[in-house]
């Protein structure tokens, strides 16, 4: 099967070919004749198997031979919702991709952002808007945009967009699209809350699945290390530097967790930035740019901001903390063992994850090899406590202790999670200067969003 199958348009299989293309990816076999087709589809596949493609190529030629050159005035006909915004800048850079040799024009919206450039570039007129739903939400009440003329709909990662409680916000924009259009609906899961979603929004529509759901790839080399909460930070740090890992993404099951153990890994000499949903979209940008050139060797990310990144080639995913949802292990881990390129996942889990573990190899049907590292063995003493979101307020006070017993007794999971090594005292210790300055005040802001304990 080749790409010349499908009946695209020279222009796109230039455009396939320019991108290294040659053989187009099961998703891709399967959703290319029936969207060219103008079925609406649902397309079951993870991101790492070509699905961007798998909807972009049709949707693009549909629009280019649908385009009106007299019409001067461009109204968006194709619409792609995506729940992040970096899922939505990655999809609108394959969007110009594949369409570098076509006329159409494409804009990408997202929030955290000014949304004056995006109110000028959409006032001269896009074929094609990549956007996350608030964002748009907010343009069309300010009347810079008008979805009347949507013929296309794709709904990507739209499993993620209900976990993440955008419903609200895609009944609100469903509500403005031409009831006659095409809708194309893309989701790693099919739970009861998507098929509820997809029967309300598509008609006749066709199936198409690749890998079974919930299923690891034979490409990722998973591994556990058994090991206690407070020696993770070390463990991890004596794995990239023993082992000279080069580019790994690290998953906290928080973005107070995230900041804390990037800021631990640079006190290490490791470089890292740390990727989630307080970090401003400059923020966000810089640190994959700087991940993917190079330049650091660690992103530390939440399971919301890594959701559907594409990293070429990226060899190791470690689960610093496993996810609650068990789902979440298949994404994470997915990011790496892509495009046919092997991959290596490795989660560090401590006594009171290992329910957790056991729901994974439950959905992925597999026993996951576990190890123990000489020098990390767990704790026998230890005992399991529950797994707490949120940032516990005697966290909050550690910064500044009232007295040293207060710290040193501190029982909380949260203080024994802190990773202080017996040698190497942590960041966290000797936080004294940050009372006097004004840095203390941005501790306690960032303390009081992670205290909601969202990711
Ligand atoms: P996606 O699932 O859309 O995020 O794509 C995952 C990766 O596969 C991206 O880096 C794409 O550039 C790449 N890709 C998509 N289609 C193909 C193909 N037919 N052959 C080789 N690589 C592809």
């Amino acid at each position: 099967m080749t790409f010349q199958n499908f009946g695209l348009i020279p222009e796109l299989l230039r455009a396939v070919s320019d991108s290294g293309y040659t053989t187009p990816s099961p998703i891709q076999q399967k959703s290319i004749p029936i969207i060219l087709e103008q079925f609406d589809v649902i397309g079951l596949a993870q991101t790492g198997t070509g699905k961007t493609a798998a909807f972009t190529l049709p949707l693009l030629q549909l629009l280019h031979a649908s385009h009106d050159p007299n019409k001067t005035i461009r109204q968006p006909r194709g619409l792609i919702l995506a729940p992040t915004r970096e899922l939505s800048a990655q999809i609108g850079e394959s969007v110009r991709e594949y369409g570098r040799h076509l006329s159409l024009r494409s804009e990408i919206i997202f929030g955290g952002v000014n949304i004056n450039p995006q109110i000028r570039k959409l006032r001269q007129g896009t074929d094609i808007i990549v956007a996350t739903p608030g964002r748009l939400l907010d343009l069309v009440t300010q009347r810079v945009v008008n979805l009347s003329k949507v013929e296309i709909l794709v709904l990507d990662e739209a499993d993620r967009m209900l976990d993440m409680g955008f419903i609200h916000d895609i009944k609100k924009i469903l509500a403005l699209l031409p009831k006659q259009r095409q809708n194309l609906l893309f989701s790693a899961t099919l739970s009861p809350g998507i098929q509820s979603l997809a029967n309300s929004i598509l008609k006749n529509h066709k199936v198409v699945e690749v890998a079974p759901r919930n299923v690891t790839t034979e490409l990722v080399n998973q591994v556990v290390y058994k090991v206690d909460q407070k020696r993770k930070r070390e463990l991890l740090s004596y794995l990239i530097g023993f082992n000279n890992w080069q580019q790994v993404l690290v998953f906290t099951r928080t973005k107070h967790h995230a900041n804390k153990l990037c800021e631990q890994l640079i006190e290490d000499g490791l470089p890292a930035a740390a990727l989630h949903g307080n970090k401003s979209q400059g923020a966000r940008t810089k640190a994959l740019e700087q991940f993917k050139t190079g330049k650091i060797r660690v992103l530390v990310a939440t399971d919301i901001a890594a959701r559907g990144l594409d990293i070429e080639q990226l060899p190791y995913v470690v689960n610093f903390e496993l996810p609650n949802v068990a789902e979440d292990y298949v994404h994470r881990i997915g990011r790496t063992g892509r495009a046919g390129m092997p991959g290596n996942a490795v989660s560090l889990v401590c006594i009171d994850e290992l329910h957790l573990l056991r729901d994974i190899e439950k959905l992925t049907k597999k026993t996951i090899a576990t190890e123990i590292l000489p020098g990390y063995e767990p704790d026998r003493n230890v005992k399991a406590q529950p797994i707490n979101m949120r940032h516990n307020k005697s966290r909050v006070q550690r910064f500044v202790p009232k007295s040293s017993e207060e710290s040193t007794n501190r029982t909380s999971k949260y203080s024994a999670r802190s990773g202080t090594s017996k040698n190497k005292p942590s960041v966290r210790t000797k936080p004294t200067h940050r009372s006097t300055d004004n840095r203390r005040n941005v501790w306690k802001a960032d303390d009081r969003k992670a205290y909601r304990g969202s990711v």
